[in-house]
Protein backbone atom coordinates (compact mmCIF):
# COMPACT_ATOMS: atom_id res chain seq x y z
CA UNK A 1 0.00 0.00 0.00
CA UNK A 2 1.08 3.60 -0.68
CA UNK A 3 -0.07 6.51 1.15
CA UNK A 4 0.75 9.56 -0.97
CA UNK A 5 3.66 8.36 -2.58
CA UNK A 6 5.12 6.91 0.41
CA UNK A 7 5.71 2.99 0.63
CA UNK A 8 4.31 1.69 4.31
CA UNK A 9 6.06 -1.50 4.55
CA UNK A 10 6.47 -3.22 7.89
CA UNK A 11 10.28 -3.07 8.66
CA UNK A 12 12.20 -6.42 9.69
CA UNK A 13 12.75 -5.87 13.20
CA UNK A 14 8.67 -5.06 13.11
CA UNK A 15 8.22 -8.49 11.59
CA UNK A 16 10.76 -10.05 13.97
CA UNK A 17 9.03 -8.89 16.83
CA UNK A 18 5.49 -10.00 15.64
CA UNK A 19 6.84 -13.40 14.94
CA UNK A 20 8.42 -13.81 17.93
CA UNK A 21 5.56 -12.32 19.84
CA UNK A 22 3.23 -15.02 18.57
CA UNK A 23 5.56 -17.87 19.18
CA UNK A 24 5.84 -17.30 22.30
CA UNK A 25 2.29 -16.72 23.14
CA UNK A 26 2.09 -20.29 21.68
CA UNK A 27 4.43 -21.36 23.72
CA UNK A 28 7.52 -22.16 21.64
CA UNK A 29 11.11 -21.48 21.26
CA UNK A 30 12.55 -22.20 17.35
CA UNK A 31 15.80 -24.08 17.72
CA UNK A 32 18.74 -21.12 17.34
CA UNK A 33 21.44 -22.44 14.88
CA UNK A 34 22.74 -21.28 11.24
CA UNK A 35 21.69 -24.12 9.07
CA UNK A 36 18.11 -22.36 8.12
CA UNK A 37 16.99 -19.14 7.47
CA UNK A 38 13.48 -17.86 8.82
CA UNK A 39 12.83 -15.73 6.10
CA UNK A 40 9.98 -13.05 5.64
CA UNK A 41 8.61 -12.33 1.64
CA UNK A 42 7.37 -8.92 3.22
CA UNK A 43 10.93 -7.26 3.33
CA UNK A 44 13.05 -10.34 1.82
CA UNK A 45 15.11 -10.40 5.08
CA UNK A 46 16.16 -12.92 7.26
CA UNK A 47 14.33 -13.01 10.47
CA UNK A 48 15.87 -15.36 12.34
CA UNK A 49 18.71 -18.71 11.95
CA UNK A 50 17.34 -21.77 12.90
CA UNK A 51 19.17 -25.38 13.31
CA UNK A 52 18.16 -27.83 10.68
CA UNK A 53 17.15 -31.76 11.83
CA UNK A 54 20.62 -33.30 10.40
CA UNK A 55 20.47 -37.07 9.48
CA UNK A 56 20.74 -38.48 13.11
CA UNK A 57 17.45 -36.76 13.92
CA UNK A 58 15.33 -38.10 11.23
CA UNK A 59 16.29 -41.48 12.08
CA UNK A 60 15.16 -40.55 16.01
CA UNK A 61 11.90 -39.06 14.46
CA UNK A 62 10.87 -41.83 12.30
CA UNK A 63 11.53 -44.46 15.33
CA UNK A 64 10.10 -42.54 17.83
CA UNK A 65 6.74 -41.92 15.66
CA UNK A 66 7.11 -45.63 14.86
CA UNK A 67 7.05 -46.77 18.74
CA UNK A 68 4.15 -44.43 19.39
CA UNK A 69 2.20 -45.95 16.51
CA UNK A 70 2.27 -49.59 17.89
CA UNK A 71 0.77 -48.02 21.05
CA UNK A 72 -1.11 -45.48 19.38
CA UNK A 73 -3.32 -47.91 16.61
CA UNK A 74 -4.69 -49.44 19.46
CA UNK A 75 -6.07 -46.23 21.10
CA UNK A 76 -9.86 -46.42 20.78
CA UNK A 77 -10.85 -43.91 17.78
CA UNK A 78 -13.00 -41.67 19.76
CA UNK A 79 -10.26 -41.32 22.19
CA UNK A 80 -7.98 -40.46 19.36
CA UNK A 81 -10.16 -37.67 18.62
CA UNK A 82 -10.28 -36.10 21.69
CA UNK A 83 -6.47 -35.20 20.61
CA UNK A 84 -7.55 -33.52 17.55
CA UNK A 85 -10.43 -31.62 19.23
CA UNK A 86 -7.97 -30.26 21.70
CA UNK A 87 -5.84 -28.82 18.85
CA UNK A 88 -9.01 -27.44 17.22
CA UNK A 89 -9.67 -25.73 20.18
CA UNK A 90 -5.76 -24.44 20.52
CA UNK A 91 -6.35 -23.51 16.99
CA UNK A 92 -9.25 -21.04 18.15
CA UNK A 93 -7.25 -19.73 20.80
CA UNK A 94 -4.08 -18.34 18.85
CA UNK A 95 -6.11 -18.17 15.39
CA UNK A 96 -4.60 -14.84 15.63
CA UNK A 97 -1.05 -16.14 16.07
CA UNK A 98 -1.20 -18.73 13.75
CA UNK A 99 -2.44 -16.28 11.36
CA UNK A 100 0.47 -13.55 12.06
CA UNK A 101 3.06 -16.60 11.06
CA UNK A 102 1.48 -17.24 8.05
CA UNK A 103 1.46 -13.91 6.92
CA UNK A 104 5.06 -12.94 8.04
CA UNK A 105 6.52 -16.49 6.36
CA UNK A 106 4.43 -17.11 3.90
CA UNK A 107 2.98 -12.98 2.57
CA UNK A 108 -0.82 -14.28 2.84
CA UNK A 109 -3.11 -10.79 3.29
CA UNK A 110 -4.87 -10.59 6.80
CA UNK A 111 -8.31 -12.68 5.54
CA UNK A 112 -6.30 -15.10 3.66
CA UNK A 113 -4.26 -16.22 6.84
CA UNK A 114 -6.71 -15.91 8.97
CA UNK A 115 -8.99 -18.27 6.81
CA UNK A 116 -5.95 -20.50 6.67
CA UNK A 117 -6.23 -21.38 10.22
CA UNK A 118 -10.20 -21.65 10.18
CA UNK A 119 -9.65 -24.40 7.27
CA UNK A 120 -7.74 -26.25 9.96
CA UNK A 121 -10.11 -25.11 12.80
CA UNK A 122 -12.79 -26.68 10.04
CA UNK A 123 -10.35 -30.33 9.36
CA UNK A 124 -10.46 -30.53 13.17
CA UNK A 125 -13.90 -30.36 13.66
CA UNK A 126 -14.25 -32.74 10.36
CA UNK A 127 -11.60 -35.40 11.61
CA UNK A 128 -13.38 -35.36 15.33
CA UNK A 129 -16.90 -36.45 14.01
CA UNK A 130 -14.85 -38.80 11.19
CA UNK A 131 -13.44 -40.36 14.63
CA UNK A 132 -16.59 -42.32 15.31
CA UNK A 133 -17.43 -43.24 11.85
CA UNK A 134 -14.39 -44.96 10.26
CA UNK A 135 -16.92 -47.35 9.03
CA UNK A 136 -16.28 -50.69 7.05
CA UNK A 137 -19.11 -52.64 4.57
CA UNK A 138 -20.45 -55.98 5.76
CA UNK A 139 -20.63 -57.78 2.50
CA UNK A 140 -22.88 -60.92 1.42
CA UNK A 141 -21.38 -64.09 1.50
CA UNK A 142 -22.20 -66.21 -1.14
CA UNK A 143 -21.85 -69.48 1.82
CA UNK A 144 -24.50 -69.92 4.43
CA UNK A 145 -23.31 -69.68 7.75
CA UNK A 146 -20.82 -67.17 6.73
CA UNK A 147 -20.17 -63.12 7.26
CA UNK A 148 -17.91 -61.58 5.06
CA UNK A 149 -16.66 -57.81 6.22
CA UNK A 150 -14.43 -55.29 6.20
CA UNK A 151 -12.53 -53.73 8.58
CA UNK A 152 -10.11 -50.62 8.60
CA UNK A 153 -6.98 -50.64 10.47
CA UNK A 154 -4.64 -47.33 10.96
CA UNK A 155 -1.62 -47.44 8.81
CA UNK A 156 1.65 -46.68 10.84
CA UNK A 157 3.76 -43.53 10.16
CA UNK A 158 2.33 -41.24 7.74
CA UNK A 159 5.47 -38.83 6.14
CA UNK A 160 4.18 -35.54 5.25
CA UNK A 161 5.78 -33.36 2.91
CA UNK A 162 4.72 -30.11 1.94
CA UNK A 163 4.75 -26.31 0.50
CA UNK A 164 5.51 -23.05 1.38
CA UNK A 165 1.44 -21.28 0.31
CA UNK A 166 -0.27 -23.80 2.89
CA UNK A 167 2.20 -24.11 5.15
CA UNK A 168 -0.54 -24.71 8.20
CA UNK A 169 -3.33 -25.77 6.47
CA UNK A 170 -2.05 -28.75 4.67
CA UNK A 171 -0.39 -30.08 7.28
CA UNK A 172 -3.72 -29.96 9.37
CA UNK A 173 -5.40 -31.82 6.32
CA UNK A 174 -3.13 -34.96 6.48
CA UNK A 175 -2.46 -34.70 10.67
CA UNK A 176 -5.90 -34.48 11.72
CA UNK A 177 -7.33 -36.81 9.61
CA UNK A 178 -4.40 -39.49 10.12
CA UNK A 179 -4.18 -39.08 13.73
CA UNK A 180 -8.26 -40.12 14.50
CA UNK A 181 -7.30 -43.26 11.69
CA UNK A 182 -4.30 -44.22 14.40
CA UNK A 183 -1.16 -42.89 12.04
CA UNK A 184 1.75 -41.19 13.79
CA UNK A 185 2.84 -38.24 11.61
CA UNK A 186 6.03 -36.97 10.62
CA UNK A 187 6.73 -34.02 9.33
CA UNK A 188 8.38 -32.13 6.82
CA UNK A 189 7.44 -28.48 6.49
CA UNK A 190 8.31 -26.02 3.42
CA UNK A 191 12.07 -25.09 4.04
CA UNK A 192 10.51 -21.12 3.48
CA UNK A 193 7.81 -21.66 6.38
CA UNK A 194 9.50 -22.86 9.52
CA UNK A 195 8.18 -20.74 11.82
CA UNK A 196 4.55 -21.94 11.06
CA UNK A 197 5.57 -25.37 11.76
CA UNK A 198 6.77 -25.27 14.85
CA UNK A 199 3.50 -23.22 15.77
CA UNK A 200 1.69 -26.11 14.38
CA UNK A 201 3.65 -28.72 16.01
CA UNK A 202 3.72 -26.53 19.97
CA UNK A 203 -0.10 -26.59 19.48
CA UNK A 204 -0.62 -30.44 18.88
CA UNK A 205 2.29 -31.02 21.71
CA UNK A 206 0.51 -28.91 24.17
CA UNK A 207 -3.07 -31.23 22.85
CA UNK A 208 -1.45 -34.23 23.58
CA UNK A 209 -0.08 -33.04 26.94
CA UNK A 210 -3.43 -31.76 27.79
CA UNK A 211 -5.65 -35.52 26.56
CA UNK A 212 -2.44 -37.90 27.54
CA UNK A 213 -1.76 -38.74 24.58
CA UNK A 214 2.12 -39.83 23.60
CA UNK A 215 3.99 -36.77 22.44
CA UNK A 216 5.69 -38.92 19.63
CA UNK A 217 2.63 -39.22 17.73
CA UNK A 218 3.68 -36.10 15.82
CA UNK A 219 7.61 -35.34 14.88
CA UNK A 220 8.90 -32.06 13.14
CA UNK A 221 11.80 -32.18 11.25
CA UNK A 222 12.72 -29.45 9.96
CA UNK A 223 15.29 -29.00 6.90
CA UNK A 224 14.88 -28.91 2.71
CA UNK A 225 14.41 -31.79 0.28
CA UNK A 226 17.68 -34.01 1.79
CA UNK A 227 15.61 -34.32 4.78
CA UNK A 228 12.19 -34.49 2.69
CA UNK A 229 14.00 -37.66 1.21
CA UNK A 230 15.01 -39.57 4.33
CA UNK A 231 10.93 -39.83 4.80
CA UNK A 232 10.66 -40.47 1.20
CA UNK A 233 12.86 -43.65 1.40
CA UNK A 234 12.40 -45.29 5.06
CA UNK A 235 10.37 -48.22 4.42
CA UNK A 236 9.32 -47.69 8.27
CA UNK A 237 6.99 -44.10 6.64
CA UNK A 238 3.62 -46.48 5.15
CA UNK A 239 2.18 -43.23 3.85
CA UNK A 240 4.37 -40.36 2.25
CA UNK A 241 1.86 -37.30 1.47
CA UNK A 242 4.00 -34.67 -0.61
CA UNK A 243 2.45 -31.41 -1.61
CA UNK A 244 4.17 -29.07 -4.32
CA UNK A 245 5.00 -28.94 -7.47
CA UNK A 246 5.19 -31.64 -10.40
CA UNK A 247 8.68 -31.75 -9.82
CA UNK A 248 8.92 -32.86 -6.60
CA UNK A 249 6.28 -34.96 -7.82
CA UNK A 250 8.25 -36.86 -10.08
CA UNK A 251 10.94 -37.39 -7.63
CA UNK A 252 8.89 -38.62 -4.79
CA UNK A 253 6.69 -40.99 -6.39
CA UNK A 254 8.96 -43.39 -7.77
CA UNK A 255 11.00 -43.88 -5.05
CA UNK A 256 8.27 -44.62 -2.50
CA UNK A 257 7.20 -47.23 -5.01
CA UNK A 258 10.49 -48.44 -5.58
CA UNK A 259 10.08 -49.89 -1.96
CA UNK A 260 6.16 -50.42 -2.64
CA UNK A 261 5.68 -47.83 -0.07
CA UNK A 262 2.07 -45.87 -0.48
CA UNK A 263 2.05 -42.15 -1.61
CA UNK A 264 -0.32 -39.33 -1.90
CA UNK A 265 0.70 -36.75 -4.22
CA UNK A 266 -1.13 -33.53 -4.60
CA UNK A 267 1.23 -31.25 -7.14
CA UNK A 268 0.56 -28.55 -9.28
CA UNK A 269 -2.36 -27.38 -11.18
CA UNK A 270 -2.93 -25.30 -14.47
CA UNK A 271 -6.50 -24.11 -13.55
CA UNK A 272 -9.12 -22.91 -16.14
CA UNK A 273 -12.27 -21.45 -15.75
CA UNK A 274 -15.18 -21.48 -19.38
CA UNK A 275 -16.84 -18.09 -19.70
CA UNK A 276 -20.37 -18.98 -21.68
CA UNK A 277 -22.50 -16.88 -23.14
CA UNK A 278 -24.95 -16.83 -20.67
CA UNK A 279 -22.70 -16.06 -17.81
CA UNK A 280 -23.72 -13.63 -14.96
CA UNK A 281 -20.80 -11.55 -15.55
CA UNK A 282 -20.54 -9.57 -12.19
CA UNK A 283 -20.56 -12.50 -10.86
CA UNK A 284 -18.05 -13.94 -13.07
CA UNK A 285 -15.72 -10.97 -12.78
CA UNK A 286 -15.50 -11.12 -8.88
CA UNK A 287 -15.24 -14.77 -8.85
CA UNK A 288 -12.55 -14.91 -11.83
CA UNK A 289 -10.47 -11.58 -10.27
CA UNK A 290 -10.48 -13.34 -6.44
CA UNK A 291 -9.57 -16.75 -8.30
CA UNK A 292 -6.40 -15.40 -10.22
CA UNK A 293 -5.00 -12.47 -8.07
CA UNK A 294 -6.12 -13.68 -4.91
CA UNK A 295 -2.98 -14.95 -2.63
CA UNK A 296 -0.88 -13.53 -5.23
CA UNK A 297 -1.45 -16.30 -7.64
CA UNK A 298 -0.28 -18.60 -5.08
CA UNK A 299 -2.28 -21.05 -4.72
CA UNK A 300 -2.52 -24.95 -6.57
CA UNK A 301 -5.90 -23.58 -7.45
CA UNK A 302 -4.99 -20.31 -8.97
CA UNK A 303 -7.00 -19.45 -11.73
CA UNK A 304 -4.68 -19.50 -15.04
CA UNK A 305 -6.75 -19.74 -17.70
CA UNK A 306 -9.66 -18.10 -18.88
CA UNK A 307 -11.71 -19.86 -21.83
CA UNK A 308 -13.65 -16.94 -22.83
CA UNK A 309 -16.64 -16.95 -25.60
CA UNK A 310 -15.71 -15.23 -28.52
CA UNK A 311 -19.05 -12.80 -27.88
CA UNK A 312 -18.01 -12.03 -24.66
CA UNK A 313 -14.44 -11.75 -25.09
CA UNK A 314 -13.62 -8.36 -25.29
CA UNK A 315 -16.46 -6.38 -22.56
CA UNK A 316 -15.47 -9.36 -20.54
CA UNK A 317 -11.27 -8.36 -20.98
CA UNK A 318 -12.38 -4.66 -20.77
CA UNK A 319 -13.69 -5.31 -17.30
CA UNK A 320 -11.31 -7.54 -16.14
CA UNK A 321 -8.23 -4.95 -17.03
CA UNK A 322 -10.08 -2.28 -14.93
CA UNK A 323 -10.29 -4.20 -11.97
CA UNK A 324 -6.82 -5.35 -11.95
CA UNK A 325 -5.57 -1.85 -12.20
CA UNK A 326 -7.22 -1.15 -9.20
CA UNK A 327 -5.97 -3.99 -6.88
CA UNK A 328 -4.14 -2.69 -4.05
CA UNK A 329 -0.81 -4.36 -3.85
CA UNK A 330 1.41 -4.27 -0.43
CA UNK A 331 1.44 -4.75 2.90
CA UNK A 332 -0.27 -7.76 3.50
CA UNK A 333 -0.89 -6.77 7.32
CA UNK A 334 -3.00 -3.16 5.71
CA UNK A 335 -6.73 -4.30 5.61
CA UNK A 336 -6.71 -2.65 2.77
CA UNK A 337 -4.57 -4.71 0.22
CA UNK A 338 -5.72 -7.37 -1.68
CA UNK A 339 -2.27 -8.41 -3.35
CA UNK A 340 0.48 -9.26 -0.98
CA UNK A 341 3.95 -10.36 -2.32
CA UNK A 342 5.37 -13.35 -3.60
CA UNK A 343 7.47 -15.80 -1.67
CA UNK A 344 10.62 -14.77 -3.96
CA UNK A 345 11.92 -12.33 -6.53
CA UNK A 346 13.17 -15.62 -8.04
CA UNK A 347 9.38 -16.42 -8.41
CA UNK A 348 8.96 -12.79 -9.71
CA UNK A 349 11.72 -13.27 -12.34
CA UNK A 350 9.96 -17.25 -13.75
CA UNK A 351 6.91 -14.61 -13.78
CA UNK A 352 8.13 -11.71 -16.07
CA UNK A 353 9.66 -14.92 -17.90
CA UNK A 354 6.26 -15.96 -18.61
CA UNK A 355 5.23 -12.75 -19.51
CA UNK A 356 8.08 -12.38 -22.59
CA UNK A 357 7.72 -15.94 -23.23
CA UNK A 358 4.11 -15.27 -23.94
CA UNK A 359 4.39 -12.12 -25.76
CA UNK A 360 6.99 -13.67 -28.13
CA UNK A 361 4.53 -16.16 -29.02
CA UNK A 362 1.90 -13.49 -29.92
CA UNK A 363 0.47 -13.03 -26.58
CA UNK A 364 -0.39 -9.34 -25.67
CA UNK A 365 -0.26 -7.93 -21.85
CA UNK A 366 -3.17 -5.94 -21.11
CA UNK A 367 -2.71 -5.05 -17.55
CA UNK A 368 -0.02 -5.28 -14.67
CA UNK A 369 2.83 -7.53 -14.55
CA UNK A 370 5.33 -4.32 -13.38
CA UNK A 371 7.20 -4.67 -10.07
CA UNK A 372 5.97 -2.27 -7.09
CA UNK A 373 7.55 -1.25 -4.31
CA UNK A 374 10.83 -2.04 -5.09
CA UNK A 375 12.28 0.82 -3.49
CA UNK A 376 11.14 0.13 -0.27
CA UNK A 377 11.99 -3.27 -0.65
CA UNK A 378 14.43 -4.24 -2.54
CA UNK A 379 14.68 -7.57 -1.56
CA UNK A 380 11.27 -8.38 -1.75
CA UNK A 381 8.90 -9.19 -4.41
CA UNK A 382 5.69 -7.15 -4.80
CA UNK A 383 4.02 -7.12 -8.43
CA UNK A 384 1.02 -6.23 -10.30
CA UNK A 385 -1.07 -9.22 -11.24
CA UNK A 386 -0.91 -10.07 -15.19
CA UNK A 387 -3.60 -10.34 -17.30
CA UNK A 388 -2.44 -11.47 -20.78
CA UNK A 389 -4.50 -12.10 -24.02
CA UNK A 390 -3.36 -15.08 -26.02
CA UNK A 391 -3.85 -16.11 -29.41
CA UNK A 392 -3.92 -19.84 -28.81
CA UNK A 393 -2.80 -22.31 -25.99
CA UNK A 394 0.68 -21.75 -26.56
CA UNK A 395 3.58 -24.23 -24.81
CA UNK A 396 3.94 -21.44 -21.94
CA UNK A 397 0.23 -21.47 -21.22
CA UNK A 398 0.51 -25.17 -20.62
CA UNK A 399 2.94 -24.79 -17.68
CA UNK A 400 2.38 -23.85 -14.41
CA UNK A 401 4.15 -20.96 -13.26
CA UNK A 402 3.77 -20.07 -9.59
CA UNK A 403 2.57 -16.61 -9.89
CA UNK A 404 -0.30 -14.09 -11.10
CA UNK A 405 -0.33 -14.50 -14.78
CA UNK A 406 -3.66 -15.14 -16.16
CA UNK A 407 -3.88 -15.98 -20.03
CA UNK A 408 -7.63 -15.17 -21.94
CA UNK A 409 -8.09 -17.47 -24.70
CA UNK A 410 -11.54 -17.39 -26.76
CA UNK A 411 -13.43 -20.30 -28.21
CA UNK A 412 -17.21 -20.55 -30.13
CA UNK A 413 -18.16 -24.58 -29.43
CA UNK A 414 -18.54 -25.55 -25.97
CA UNK A 415 -16.78 -28.70 -27.70
CA UNK A 416 -13.70 -26.36 -28.37
CA UNK A 417 -13.91 -24.90 -24.87
CA UNK A 418 -13.62 -28.47 -23.18
CA UNK A 419 -10.83 -29.32 -25.29
CA UNK A 420 -8.64 -26.35 -24.94
CA UNK A 421 -9.78 -26.84 -20.94
CA UNK A 422 -8.45 -29.97 -20.96
CA UNK A 423 -5.27 -29.84 -23.17
CA UNK A 424 -2.74 -29.10 -20.41
CA UNK A 425 -0.64 -31.54 -18.76
CA UNK A 426 -2.32 -30.92 -15.22
CA UNK A 427 -5.76 -31.61 -14.03
CA UNK A 428 -6.76 -29.85 -10.28
CA UNK A 429 -9.40 -27.45 -10.33
CA UNK A 430 -11.89 -26.15 -12.76
CA UNK A 431 -15.26 -23.77 -13.50
CA UNK A 432 -17.70 -22.92 -15.88
CA UNK A 433 -19.38 -19.80 -15.34
CA UNK A 434 -23.20 -20.40 -17.16
CA UNK A 435 -26.64 -19.92 -16.28
CA UNK A 436 -27.38 -22.86 -19.27
CA UNK A 437 -27.40 -25.93 -17.43
CA UNK A 438 -26.81 -28.22 -20.16
CA UNK A 439 -23.67 -26.11 -20.64
CA UNK A 440 -23.22 -26.99 -16.96
CA UNK A 441 -23.84 -30.86 -17.20
CA UNK A 442 -21.75 -31.81 -20.35
CA UNK A 443 -18.95 -29.73 -18.13
CA UNK A 444 -19.41 -31.57 -15.13
CA UNK A 445 -19.93 -35.28 -17.06
CA UNK A 446 -17.37 -37.61 -18.51
CA UNK A 447 -17.03 -35.45 -21.32
CA UNK A 448 -16.34 -32.26 -19.41
CA UNK A 449 -13.55 -31.57 -17.11
CA UNK A 450 -11.15 -33.62 -16.39
CA UNK A 451 -9.92 -32.00 -13.25
CA UNK A 452 -10.86 -33.45 -9.84
CA UNK A 453 -12.36 -30.16 -8.63
CA UNK A 454 -15.02 -29.24 -11.04
CA UNK A 455 -17.19 -26.09 -9.98
CA UNK A 456 -19.89 -24.35 -11.51
CA UNK A 457 -20.51 -20.31 -11.10
CA UNK A 458 -17.55 -20.03 -8.86
CA UNK A 459 -13.93 -19.62 -9.28
CA UNK A 460 -11.15 -22.38 -9.12
CA UNK A 461 -9.82 -21.63 -5.76
CA UNK A 462 -11.01 -22.07 -2.41
CA UNK A 463 -11.99 -25.06 -1.74
CA UNK A 464 -13.93 -26.33 1.10
CA UNK A 465 -12.52 -28.82 3.79
CA UNK A 466 -15.54 -31.05 3.41
CA UNK A 467 -14.89 -32.23 -0.12
CA UNK A 468 -12.32 -34.64 -1.09
CA UNK A 469 -9.13 -32.47 -2.65
CA UNK A 470 -6.83 -32.81 -5.32
CA UNK A 471 -6.41 -33.80 -9.16
CA UNK A 472 -5.66 -35.58 -11.74
CA UNK A 473 -2.60 -36.23 -14.71
CA UNK A 474 0.56 -34.30 -13.56
CA UNK A 475 -1.52 -33.22 -10.37
CA UNK A 476 -0.68 -36.54 -9.07
CA UNK A 477 -4.64 -37.99 -8.53
CA UNK A 478 -4.21 -38.02 -4.56
CA UNK A 479 -6.78 -36.67 -2.53
CA UNK A 480 -7.24 -35.30 1.21
CA UNK A 481 -8.98 -33.41 2.71
CA UNK A 482 -12.93 -34.53 3.63
CA UNK A 483 -15.01 -37.15 2.06
CA UNK A 484 -13.38 -40.55 1.99
CA UNK A 485 -9.98 -39.41 1.51
CA UNK A 486 -9.76 -40.54 5.38
CA UNK A 487 -9.23 -44.37 3.28
CA UNK A 488 -5.51 -43.59 1.92
CA UNK A 489 -4.44 -43.38 5.30
CA UNK A 490 -6.10 -47.11 6.89
CA UNK A 491 -5.31 -50.33 5.54
CA UNK A 492 -8.31 -52.30 4.83
CA UNK A 493 -8.67 -56.19 5.92
CA UNK A 494 -11.34 -58.03 4.23
CA UNK A 495 -12.96 -60.64 7.14
CA UNK A 496 -13.93 -63.69 6.36
CA UNK A 497 -16.30 -65.23 9.22
CA UNK A 498 -17.50 -69.30 9.62
CA UNK A 499 -20.52 -69.43 11.84
CA UNK A 500 -21.60 -72.92 10.29
CA UNK A 501 -19.86 -75.61 12.08
CA UNK A 502 -19.36 -77.12 8.73
CA UNK A 503 -16.09 -76.45 5.94
CA UNK A 504 -17.94 -75.00 2.56
CA UNK A 505 -15.00 -73.62 -0.10
CA UNK A 506 -15.93 -70.78 -2.19
CA UNK A 507 -16.77 -71.09 -5.49
CA UNK A 508 -17.88 -74.52 -5.19
CA UNK A 509 -14.17 -76.37 -4.83
CA UNK A 510 -14.12 -79.66 -3.02
CA UNK A 511 -11.15 -80.44 -1.24
CA UNK A 512 -10.50 -83.56 1.55
P1 LIG B 1 8.26 -27.57 -4.00
O1 LIG B 1 7.98 -28.75 -4.85
O2 LIG B 1 9.45 -26.75 -4.30
O3 LIG B 1 8.45 -28.06 -2.46
C1 LIG B 1 7.42 -28.72 -1.76
C2 LIG B 1 8.01 -29.54 -0.63
O4 LIG B 1 8.72 -30.66 -1.17
C3 LIG B 1 9.05 -28.79 0.22
O5 LIG B 1 8.87 -29.17 1.57
C4 LIG B 1 10.37 -29.30 -0.32
O6 LIG B 1 11.44 -29.24 0.61
C5 LIG B 1 10.02 -30.75 -0.63
N1 LIG B 1 10.83 -31.41 -1.66
C6 LIG B 1 11.23 -30.91 -2.84
N2 LIG B 1 11.88 -31.86 -3.56
C7 LIG B 1 11.88 -32.98 -2.80
C8 LIG B 1 12.40 -34.29 -2.97
N3 LIG B 1 13.06 -34.64 -4.09
N4 LIG B 1 12.20 -35.21 -1.99
C9 LIG B 1 11.54 -34.87 -0.87
N5 LIG B 1 11.04 -33.64 -0.63
C10 LIG B 1 11.20 -32.71 -1.59
O7 LIG B 1 6.93 -26.67 -3.98
P2 LIG B 1 6.68 -25.21 -3.40
O8 LIG B 1 7.38 -24.20 -4.25
O9 LIG B 1 6.92 -25.19 -1.92
O10 LIG B 1 5.09 -25.08 -3.59
C11 LIG B 1 4.48 -24.67 -4.79
C12 LIG B 1 3.98 -25.86 -5.58
O11 LIG B 1 3.15 -26.69 -4.77
C13 LIG B 1 3.12 -25.46 -6.76
O12 LIG B 1 3.43 -26.27 -7.87
C14 LIG B 1 1.71 -25.73 -6.27
O13 LIG B 1 0.75 -25.94 -7.30
C15 LIG B 1 1.92 -26.96 -5.45
N6 LIG B 1 0.86 -27.17 -4.47
C16 LIG B 1 -0.06 -28.15 -4.70
C17 LIG B 1 -1.11 -28.34 -3.81
C18 LIG B 1 -2.14 -29.40 -4.05
O14 LIG B 1 -2.85 -29.73 -3.12
N7 LIG B 1 -2.27 -29.95 -5.24
C19 LIG B 1 -1.21 -27.54 -2.66
C20 LIG B 1 -0.25 -26.55 -2.45
C21 LIG B 1 0.78 -26.38 -3.37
Amino acid sequence: MTTADQPVLPSTDELRARARASLERIGVSPPDGADLAARTPLTGEDLFGLAASGPGDAERAIEAAHEAFLAWRATPAPKRGELVRRLGELLRAHKEDVADLVTVEAGKIRSEALGEVQEMIDICDFAVGLSRQLYGRTIASERPGHRLAETWHPLGVVGVISAFNFPAAVWSWNTAVALVCGDTVVWKPSELTPLTSLACDGLLARAAAETGAPRAVHQLLLGGRDVGERLVDDPRVALVSATGSTRMGREVGPRVAARLGRSLLELGGNNAAVVAPSADLDLAVRSIVFAAAGTAGQRCTTLRRLIVHRDLADPLVERLAAAYGKLPVGDPFDARTLVGPLISTAALDRMRETIARSEKEGATLLAGGERRLADAAPHAAYVAPALVRAPEQTAVVREETFAPVLHVLTYDTLEEAIALHNGVPQGLSSSIFTRDQREAEVFLSPEGSDCGITNVNIGTSGAEIGGAFGGEKDTGGGRESGSDAWRAYMRRATNTVNYSGTLALAQNVSFL
